[in-house]
């Protein structure tokens, strides 16, 4: 399951510099996940690397992108070749 960002992201950019996918990036209002690099940091950590580093505790899980752990898995790899 991919993360997402609700609206209580201040836009302190904490978490770009962390995601080892480039998930993130500012968007109109808030920063953004692209939920099609995010893998949970599933490959890289042991927990979300994103989650750790947020000050306002505004990422959460996005149950619009629901994947299992071999799917996380495998995006990670495919995103890193
Ligand atoms: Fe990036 Fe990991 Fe956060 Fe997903 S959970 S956006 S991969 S830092
Ligand atoms: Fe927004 Fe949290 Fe990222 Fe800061 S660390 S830009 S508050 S999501």
């Amino acid at each position: 399951m991919a993360l997402l960002i609700n609206e209580n992201c201040t836009s302190c950019d904490a978490c770009v510099p962390v995601c080892p996918n480039t998930a993130i990036s500012a968007g109109d209002v808030i920063y953004v996940i692209d939920a099609a690099r995010c893998t949970e940091c599933i490959g890289a950590h042991d927990s979300p690397q994103c989650q750790l580093v947020c000050p306002a505790d505004c990422i959460v899980q996005d149950p619009n992108n629901a994947e299992s752990k071999a799917q996380l898995e495998a995006k990670y790899k495919a995103l890193h070749g």
